[in-house]
């Protein structure tokens, strides 16, 4: 590889911490790492229920940092380690850069602390600006941080704007229309877990991919550019794009359009985020066909009772993005589970939020306690309108 002269031996290895290396966007997070020794260095990493997995990851990569959500036993780890809370982790001086692919609410405390240290941030978990997105810009400022997004429609979107400085008129994310996008809406209702985990284009973890499905996670990705990029909601548009080539697009004041394109691939948005400003060339990442067809067109109205929702959430503002964060992964799971139809999602996430009863500005507790109250809402929902 050629493309690494500028860093030298006076610019070392980044150290990477990696929240919920395994799941998804962790798994993919070290194959980038993987690629790049001479770069990147895994100095930290914290994983999930995947206790084997976390093992294998441990051997292989020898961080001097390790937080798990469960327990490893003694004589475990073939290396020592530091064991560590995740706050102590992404704030730890060895640490430079924090991945944070964790998911649900499980990112927002963590992010915070790595802003306070200072530390350069890659987000991916949407809950985290979703749910506290005016307390997240506000620290990422006051440290003088810039956020950078992992979420392919967002990497998309700084892709188009860095070095810009017109106007723009209009952020357009772009959604493949999920697993479900052709069906008819008496087939919505019959729809099963199987069928909805099916994505077309991408190959995601399962809360995604039925967020995919019913494009809450467009509704969500909504409220996070806003936040991400300072641009208000009414001037975000979604288009539906079923190759999933496009990411998303810019258009600036003079009508002209700036789009990023690649396979759909998260390696490409997570590759980005650690090598800013740099690119670097990466012979495992596909590439684009010579002959492609591209298709755009409007979200069907009513079709998509989620991202309506979303957006309904995302201008009331407050605490009512996280009362739908929370309904919504309360829904998806009850959905997966064989317990409510695909159809409900909406219906209960929508009762959530008619009885919030919302706070202006709130304050992280209050978004906790906003979270906490939404989820007991959403376990108590009845399709049959009995609580
Ligand atoms: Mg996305």
């Amino acid at each position: 590889m050629t493309s690494g002269k500028a860093r030298s031996a006076a610019n070392p290895r980044k150290r990477l911490a990696i929240l919920g290396s395994t799941g998804s966007i962790g798994r993919q997070t070290l194959e980038v790492a993987r690629a790049f020794p001479s770069r990147l260095k895994v100095e930290a990493l914290a994983g999930g229920e995947n206790k084997e997995l976390l093992l294998e990851q441990l051997a292989e990569f020898r961080p001097a940092l390790v937080a798990s959500l469960v327990p490893l036993g003694e004589g475990e780890l073939a290396h020592p380690c530091l064991w560590l809370s995740l706050e102590e982790m992404t704030t730890h001086p060895d640490v430079d850069l924090v991945v944070v692919a964790t998911a649900g609410k499980a990112g927002l405390a963590p992010t915070l602390a790595a802003l306070r240290a200072g530390k350069e941030v890659a987000l991916a978990n949407k809950e985290v600006l979703v749910m506290a997105g005016e307390i997240v810009m506000a620290q990422a400022q006051a440290q003088d941080v810039t956020i950078r997004p992992i979420d392919s429609e967002h990497s998309a979107l700084w892709q188009c704007l860095e070095g810009q400085r017109g106007e723009v008129a209009r952020l357009i994310l772009t959604a493949s229309g999920g697993a479900l996008r052709d069906l008819s809406p008496e087939q919505m209702e019959e729809v099963t877990p199987a069928q909805a985990l099916r994505h077309p284009t991408w190959s995601m973890g399962r809360k995604v991919t039925i967020d995919s499905a019913t494009l809450m996670n467009k509704g969500m990705e909504l409220i996070e550019a806003h936040w991400l990029f300072g641009v208000p909601l009414e001037r975000i548009g979604v288009v539906l794009h079923p190759q999933s080539m496009v990411h998303s697009m810019v258009e600036f004041a003079d009508g002209s359009i700036l789009a990023q394109m690649s396979p759909p691939d998260m390696r490409l948005p997570i590759q980005y985020a650690l090598s800013y400003p740099e690119r670097w060339e990466n012979p495992s990442l596909p590439r684009l066909p010579d002959q492609a067809t591209l298709d755009f067109r409007p979200v069907p109205p009513g079709r998509y009772p989620c991202l309506e929702l979303a957006r309904e959430a995302a201008l009331l503002g407050g605490t009512c993005p996280a009362v739908l964060c929370a309904a919504d992964e309360v829904a998806v799971e009850r959905f997966l589970a064989g317990g409510l139809a695909f159809t409900d999602i909406p219906q209960l996430i929508a009762a959530a939020l008619g009885r919030h009863r919302r706070v202006g500005h709130p304050s992280l507790k209050q978004i906790l306690a906003a979270d906490a109250w939404s989820r007991r809402q959403a376990q108590a929902w009845s399709p049959r309108g009995d609580s």
